[in-house]
């Protein structure tokens, strides 16, 4: 268990990582890992850019328990919603960031077999965060507007 999180104005967060082309141990492992980071972090998504990865590989907090997404693409975007969002890549900075309000995504599981996701609040707008992180996209580019914390402050909402 070696992974960490990188932050700030790391070049790997500005990258667009690439398909996964098989999903071996070691793509099962990457998963798994970064469940338990995101976990440990409380955090409600995480990309593997965020842990150096240039892959195409996030997991995201659901209701039903944490799920791994491999090539995920966002195959459905209904309305569109402002709020706060928080980045574990970005610790102090809260952005007002307009999402989607619900999305379908279309990936594959941990397993390899092609799945769907309806995604809505808060999951809706996580899987969008993970998915702008692939493509080397922050909080901070769709920003209406950023708020400074102070250290140590936070809802601990972060993805
Ligand atoms: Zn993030």
């Amino acid at each position: 268990m070696g992974l960490s999180i990188v932050t700030y104005d790391a070049p790997v967060l500005r990258a667009v990582s690439r398909p996964v082309r098989r999903i071996n141990r070691t793509v099962q492992q990457l998963i798994d890992e970064m469940i338990e980071l995101m976990r440990g972090e409380q955090g409600i998504g995480l990309a593997a850019p965020q842990v150096g990865e240039l892959r195409r590989v996030i997991v995201v907090e659901a209701e039903k328990g944490p799920v791994g997404m491999v090539n995920p693409r966002i195959r459905e975007r209904v309305g569109s919603v402002t709020a706060l969002e928080g980045c574990l890549s970005l610790p102090g900075i809260l952005a007002e960031v307009t999402r989607a309000e619900k999305v379908r995504v279309e990936y594959l599981d941990r397993e390899g077999r092609r799945s769907w996701l309806d995604a809505d609040g808060l999951l809706a707008r996580a899987v969008q965060h993970e998915v702008d992180h692939l493509n080397g996209i922050l909080i901070t580019d769709r920003a209406l507007s950023l708020i400074a914390l102070g250290v140590g402050e936070g809802d601990g909402r972060c993805e």
